[in-house]
């Protein structure tokens, strides 16, 4: 496959494995086929953080040998000898970088960050060596003009198209000074991408505010017992931790009466790559920038944001901002109002202060209550992971006709890991679901989806695989987990993805599950998220954590009822970062200081939350 890094794996089996044989003195166990139940399954038993280094360079150098065996082929180009044979290419390559992007994203030990600093560059290079391939390219281009004669199904007019398209995208028909420049752009873009996310993880994981009791002031137990947890994780027995990232951030700031806390909890988790030590990411976004600017120009294009939007379904940066800008000025209104509520709230209870950034979950907690007479602490009893897991399988049987099977001796890369088997109502198996929900050092923060197989059949039917991942804050052992409203959101969201990767039907992998345009993906990811909040799913699963008993029918009401509340903030929220992170790109060629550089007009002086 010519995907590359992006996502997912292949099982055919190797088609040239002399280089292998080569340097096959002691086997390295991340190359071969993945072997195993299930159409074969990551060794992640086998997986040593020495062995990515000489396993991605045998990978790469296979796929390379088979590249230009493609590209040698005296054969006229067809869409069998050459697109084809490059969707059975580089499988060595696509299962070794699935589980380095696992361990990037999962198990990133300072062990782990100093090989992935030497790689990143060098799987960029090696990228551009395959779509720099000029006979390659002219072979590629031949399928392609040729695609309506030549008597292809629709599924291979696209793969085509896409495979065309992303080799002219990234540089395919420059002149050969371009193309060693932008190959230089890619790696040092490369050394960057690495370096911005281990400064990030290491904020994450090095700035932990401990508490005493006496800090404890509004906290609830379940809130409590976490950071007790995760203080004495880190050593510090009889005192409680809060820790740099989101799921332990908004609970802390919604919760806590301690405004003085609250604003170290902000700043540290909003400073992020921004405390100006040796993590601060300010000079690496000013280089990113410059560079992305320098390779639009190369490949032809006014700025980044109109190479990087060219192949989505906005189109272009304009039509882009509009769709973001339509809802701006709404949001922006409505925090307005959700600010005021808050302010009266807090002038009521003579708190003789102005809503700030690290007061607004805090106060929007209190109009909650007060407005829907909604209590989040009084749902969160009801929403146990476990029993929330189970409502995503019940989903899932419902729409698509999944059954989720738990599976042992499946290797795993953490033991509190969890591995379920899909299956359809006829028995067939449809794939693999991994399930990785806690917090660790070295794993990001957040929660996503991973492809860690995509589904193919053009050479046999290869089913998928997939994970979900979480950062759910373990409390004490043998104590249920309890998540909030919005955490659960997030984890259907997830399971909304995977559902995606599972339903794949297709024949070639690089159209496979998820990959699809960036601004589709999220599409059944929202539709599907929705099944949490119908009476369905929490009738049967929203159950009390002690009494078993379903969510109240007015608990349910009022959460309908509080649906729109702080939206405003929600949606302001990430329509900043996606606004400044448009205009930074638009900026074109000049340098910036992300310090200084123009933020759109926050909503009021004093609330930008
Ligand atoms: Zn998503």
């Amino acid at each position: 496959m010519i995907r590359l890094l992006l996502a997912g794996a292949g099982l055919a089996a190797l088609a040239a494995p002399a280089v292998l044989a080569a340097r096959a003195s002691a086997p390295n166990p991340l190359l071969p086929p993945w072997t195993g139940p299930y159409g074969g399954v990551p060794p992640f038993d086998k997986v040593t953080v020495d062995g990515f280094k000489p396993a991605l360079e045998a990978a790469m150098a296979e796929q390379l040998a088979e590249v230009d065996k493609i590209a040698a082929d005296p054969a006229p180009a067809t869409f069998e000898n050459t697109l084809a044979a490059l969707e059975r290419s580089g499988r060595a390559l696509d299962r070794v970088a699935t589980i380095f992007g696992v361990y990037s994203s999962t198990m990133s030990t300072p062990d782990f960050q100093k090989v992935e600093e030497e790689m990143a560059p060098k799987l960029a290079a090696f990228a551009d060596q395959i779509t720099q391939n000029e006979k390659l390219f002219k072979r590629i281009a031949a399928v392609d003009a040729a695609r309506d004669a030549a008597g292809l199904t629709p599924e291979q007019k696209r793969l085509a198209w896409l495979d065309y398209t992303n080799f002219v995208r990234a540089g395919a028909k420059l002149d050969p000074a371009a193309k060693k420049r932008l190959s230089e752009i890619n790696q040092r873009l490369a050394a960057l991408y690495t370096k911005f996310s281990q400064n990030l993880l290491a904020d994450e994981a090095d700035y932990v505010l401990y508490l005493d009791e006496a800090d404890l002031a509004g906290l609830p137990d379940s809130e409590r017992s976490a950071a007790a947890a995760a203080a004495e994780q880190r050593g510090q027995k009889g005192r409680w931790a809060v820790l740099n990232t989101r799921s332990s951030m908004e609970p802390f700031l919604t919760y806590s009466g301690r405004r003085d806390l609250r604003e170290k909890v902000w700043r540290m988790y909003y400073g992020r790559g921004d405390h100006g030590d040796a993590h601060d990411n300010n000079a690496i976004i000013t280089e990113i920038l410059r560079l992305r600017a320098e390779r639009a120009k190369l490949l032809g294009y006014q700025t980044h944001a109109h190479w990087r939007l060219e192949n989505s379904m906005a189109g272009t940066p304009e039509r882009a901002l509009q769709l973001m800008e339509a809802v701006w000025k709404p949001a922006v209104a409505r925090v307005r109002e959700e600010v005021a509520d808050m302010q009266a709230i807090a002038d009521k209870e003579g708190a003789k202060i102005k809503i700030e950034p690290w007061d607004y979950r805090y106060y929007a907690e209190k109009v909650r209550k007060a407005k829907y007479d909604l209590d989040q602490n009084e749902v969160k009893p009801y929403l146990q992971l476990e029993k929330l897991r189970e409502g995503m399988f019940w989903v899932a049987g419902q729409l698509f006709g999944f059954t989720f099977t738990p599976v042992e001796g499946v290797p795993v890369y953490q033991a509190d890991m969890r591995v379920y088997k899909v299956t359809d109502p006829s028995g067939r198996l449809v794939g693999l679901w991994y399930f990785d929900p806690y917090a660790r050092p070295g794993k990001n923060s957040g929660a996503w989806m991973n492809a860690y197989r995509s589904q193919e059949r053009f050479d046999g039917e290869v089913t998928t695989i997939v994970s979900n991942n979480t950062n759910f804050v373990r409390g004490k052992p043998g104590e249920p987990i309890l998540i909030s409203w919005d955490d659960a959101t997030a984890l259907f969201h997830e399971f909304g993805h995977a559902l995606h990767g599972l339903n794949s039907s297709v024949s070639y992998p690089s159209l496979s599950g998820t990959n699809v345009v960036r601004d589709y993906v999220e599409f059944p990811s929202q539709l599907l998220e929705r099944w949490l909040s119908t009476p369905e799913v929490l009738n049967r699963f929203a159950l009390h954590y002690q009494t078993g008993k379903p969510i109240p029918p007015e608990q349910v009401r009022k959460i309908e009822q509080a649906s729109t509340f702080n939206q405003g903030f929600a949606t302001v929220e990430y329509l900043a970062s996606a606004l400044v992170d448009m205009k930074l790109h638009l900026a074109g060629d000049r340098t910036i200081d992300p310090d200084a550089f123009p933020c759109p007009p926050r909503p009021t002086p004093d609330s930008s939350g």
